[in-house]
């Protein structure tokens, strides 16, 4: 059974309303089409995540773009902001629990990428992070399998 995005992006997206208001994102989403209903159960604690990290970690007025795409059988789902960026050695350890990299003064407990792995493990999907191929900031992505 397939389920519209779209709905869900939006209330996700107004539960962070001051924060990204305070900030003024540009917010762009694309989606390929509706999605399995699996990813409904996951994607919501998943993306809140991702999108808090995205407004967090980068300055205000700065573009953030989603993506929810159909890559080999899998859904993904894709966050790219152009903030602060994350180095090398920090990569492997952000989805640690308590890992915090350099924070720049940005507050917060470490727990949200540890509660992404966790959910995305549990449904047998992937996830990962790189550099924002425009030069600064990171894509954080996660994938899940359609049935
Ligand atoms: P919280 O538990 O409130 O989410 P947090 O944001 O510090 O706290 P995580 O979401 O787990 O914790 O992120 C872990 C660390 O990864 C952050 O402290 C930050 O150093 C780094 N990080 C996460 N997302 C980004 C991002 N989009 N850009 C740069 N660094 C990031
Ligand atoms: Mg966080």
């Amino acid at each position: 059974e397939n389920m519209d995005i779209v709905p869900i992006f939006k209330m996700v997206l107004d539960s962070f309303k001051t924060q990204h208001e305070m900030k003024e994102h540009e917010i762009v989403f694309t989606a390929d089409g509706p999605c399995p209903s699996v990813v409904n159960t996951v994607i919501e604690e998943v993306f809140a995540n991702l999108l808090s990290n995205a407004i967090k970690y980068s300055p205000p007025k700065s573009r953030i773009e989603i993506t929810f795409s159909d890559e080999n059988n899998m859904w993904k789902t894709s966050v790219t902001d152009f903030g602060i960026g994350i180095s090398d050695k920090d990569k492997p350890l952000l989805f640690n629990r308590f890992h915090r990299a350099d924070k720049k003064g940005i507050k917060g407990t470490g727990l949200g990428l540890a509660i992404v792995k966790r959910i995305i493990e549990l449904h047998g999907g992937k996830y990962g992070v790189e550099d924002n191929p425009a030069g600064h900031g990171s894509v954080f992505w996660v994938m899940l399998k359609k049935a």
